[in-house]
């Protein structure tokens, strides 16, 4: 895919991965439709717009505004070309702590938000037959981790989902797939400890937590190469080539 003037909408793209994904997209020609829970900063949506490409920020929950926000980017730009479901939580706890709400916060934003962009978003892609979309998993859907019993299973299943989407969608040439980010500095990963972020280190192979730019390299990737459909690839610095 050409990725000159499409459209592409990243869920959950105020900061970190999301935010990496749009500029990266933006740089190679591609107009943005940037949204999270809260209002999007002038000042990212004008270094967006720095690359010469369009850019508004839609204001939305993926748990309950999907319809509502897919809406306003085929208002604005006409078409969708690529979504990347990006949004996401953690309520990291011991399983034996974990309260169902937990348990049920994580899925409704993980993996059902997910769900509810992909389902608002395939009309209009099999009307135009293209599109691509791309779904943030996580290297713990692979492995499990401790404290992440929600987490995983919300991005567990995102990998199914991909995995199904991108079989009912190939007759109409749109494909879907995911992403399994390691260890990434952001937001997400910023309260560790100096002693936790360092063991961590010990155990990845590249002994370094990934940067948001280089996930976005692969969700470029990912949108550019027509022929993959229902792949999950890891971007983990080697923790699960064993
Ligand atoms: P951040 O916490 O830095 O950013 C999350 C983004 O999602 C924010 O823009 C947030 O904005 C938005 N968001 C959260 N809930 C919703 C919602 N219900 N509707 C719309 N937007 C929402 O996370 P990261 O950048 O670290 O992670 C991005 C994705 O990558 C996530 O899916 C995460 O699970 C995944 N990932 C991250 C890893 C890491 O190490 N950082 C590793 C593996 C996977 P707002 O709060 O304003 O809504």
């Amino acid at each position: 895919m050409d990725l000159t003037g499409k459209t592409v909408l990243i869920t959950g793209s105020s900061r970190g991965i999301g935010a990496a994904i749009a500029l990266a997209f933006a740089q190679k020609g591609a107009n943005i439709a940037l949204n999270s829970r809260h209002a999007l900063a002038p000042a990212q949506v004008a270094a967006i717009q720095a690359y010469g490409v369009d850019c508004v920020g839609i204001v939305g929950d993926v748990t309950q505004d999907a319809a509502q926000i897919i809406d306003q980017v085929l208002a604005h730009f006409g078409h969708l070309d690529v979504l990347v479901n990006n949004a996401g939580i953690t309520a990291d706890k011991l399983l034996i702590r974990m309260q169902p709400a937990d348990f049920a916060q994580t899925i409704q934003t993980n993996l059902v938000g997910t769900f509810n962009m992909i389902q608002y978003s395939l009309k209009p892609l099999f009307k135009q037959r293209s599109g691509c979309i791309i779904n943030l998993a996580s290297v713990v859907a692979l492995t499990g981790n401790i404290g992440q019993a929600n987490y995983a299973a919300s991005k567990a299943g995102i990998i199914g989902l991909t995995k199904s989407v991108a079989r009912e969608a190939a007759l109409r040439q749109v494909r879907c797939n995911a992403l399994a980010p390691g260890m990434i500095t952001t937001a997400m990963t910023q309260d560790l400890s100096t002693k936790v972020k360092t063991q961590i280190e010990t155990e990845i192979p590249l002994k370094r937590f990934g940067t948001p730019e280089e996930v976005a390299q692969a969700a470029i990737f990912l949108a550019e190469n027509d022929y993959m459909t229902g792949q999950t690839i890891a971007i983990d610095g080697g923790m699960t080539m064993y």
